[in-house]
């Protein structure tokens, strides 16, 4: 026991003595098992005086002891006392346990509480997430034909275009794309939600695959006079993956580090071949990200900051798709970021061992084993 808590206990024990309830026999049995706790000490401290004075245990004696002793009388309250302090702790006691009680029971109504607020969160989150796939599949339509009527204008086929609706229909077309790939994003992470994503694995060449991923950034990087880098071995091992999901994978954080990558800066791509995986890793001499918020950005609408959006555009959804697809292969996403000199972007995927003939059984085979 320290001092810290003995003085509580203290004023607990004084605030009982002012309390009915230590004194009641029929409230508190605490008060009459100290009161039998007690009644041994007079007997015992009279008996022992009249033992040592040669005196017989007698009523007459017992009473003579008290007139020459009056420290007997002292004894004699014993019983009362012990009553007093056993009757208090109990009072404390009792407190105690009904507090606990208390305490026990609001427990209980705030755990009921709060299962009835997670169920009604998980039905709003349902809620969202048929509104986010119907409202994405909404948007789908119209933007296609919205997407139709360019083409058609872009092929002249409503006609010869002057320059201004030339660069309009450039500025309409941009626009269109940034849409679709914001819906594509939606319907993406609804079915994420839903455990309907499913990839479908391929005997897959990564370098060409990058190649061409690198390809379609590359205005994207060259507006920004970014190096665009790959120093892929082109004797990478082939793997076993969904092609347009991993595609998709490198697109996003290719995009994001061109994204976050002020002008004249450098991204670029590597990777390390393991065992039985293949170690990618996409770094920039970008913003970067602060340790804190390093564990958030693979949730889903997440976003570093909010002037980020303002800034640097995007809705929050790239690395938690990128996520979700690379787990799907059974592989791990990380990252390592410095705030002012740039980020690391890993991710690890199975390769396909051997030969071309003999790895495409293998993976056949391995992924009719895991189902
Ligand atoms: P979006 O890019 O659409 O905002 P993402 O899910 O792709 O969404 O990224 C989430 C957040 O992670 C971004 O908003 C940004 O704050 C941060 N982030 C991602 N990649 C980088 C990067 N290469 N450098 C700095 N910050 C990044």
């Amino acid at each position: 026991m320290n001092f810290q808590s003995f003085f509580p206990i203290v004023k607990e024990f004084i605030r009982a003595l002012g309390n009915r309830r230590t004194y009641s026999i029929r409230n508190n049995c605490y008060f009459i098992f100290g009161v039998l706790w007690g009644i041994p000490v007079p007997i015992v401290t009279s008996g022992m005086s009249l033992y040592h004075r040669n005196l017989s245990f007698s009523l007459s004696n017992i009473a003579g002891e008290f007139l020459a002793y009056p420290i007997q009388f002292f004894f004699l309250l014993h019983p009362l006392l012990f009553g007093i302090v056993f009757g208090a702790m109990g009072t404390v006691r009792d407190e105690k346990e009904k507090q606990r009680l208390d305490f026990q029971n609001s427990l209980v109504i705030l755990n009921k509480e709060l299962k009835e607020k997670n169920k009604s969160l998980q039905e709003l989150d349902k809620l969202k997430d048929n509104f986010l796939t119907m409202v994405s599949h909404e948007l789908w339509s119209p933007l296609t034909t919205v997407k139709g009527y360019v083409s058609l204008l872009k092929e002249k086929k409503l006609g010869e275009l002057t320059q201004k609706q030339k660069d309009i229909l450039a500025i309409t077309e941009e626009q269109i794309e940034h849409l679709d790939r914001l819906i594509a994003d939606l319907i993406d992470i609804s079915e994420i939600e839903a455990g309907k994503l499913k990839i479908v694995p391929e005997y897959l060449d990564v370098n060409k695959m990058v190649e061409k991923t690198i390809a379609s950034l590359s205005q994207r990087a060259l507006e920004k006079n970014i190096t665009l880098e790959n120093r892929l071995s082109p004797q990478l091992p082939f793997i076993w993956a969904d092609s347009r999901r991993i595609t998709q994978v490198f697109t996003n954080i290719l995009g994001n580090a061109i994204k976050f990558t002020p002008d004249n800066g450098k991204v670029s791509i590597d990777a390390r071949v393991m065992a039985d995986s293949i170690e990618f890793f996409i770094e920039d001499t970008g913003i970067g990200i602060f340790e804190a918020q390093l564990a958030n950005i693979f949730e889903k609408f997440y976003q570093v900051d909010s002037a980020a959006k303002r800034r640097y555009g995007g809705c929050g959804l790239g690395l938690g798709i990128a996520k979700s697809i690379i787990e799907l292969h059974q592989g791990r996403i990380w990252v390592e970021s410095k705030v002012n000199a740039g980020s690391k972007f890993f991710f690890e995927i199975r390769k396909c061992p051997k030969t071309k003939m003999e790895s495409k059984q293998d993976c056949l085979l391995s992924s009719l084993v895991s189902g």
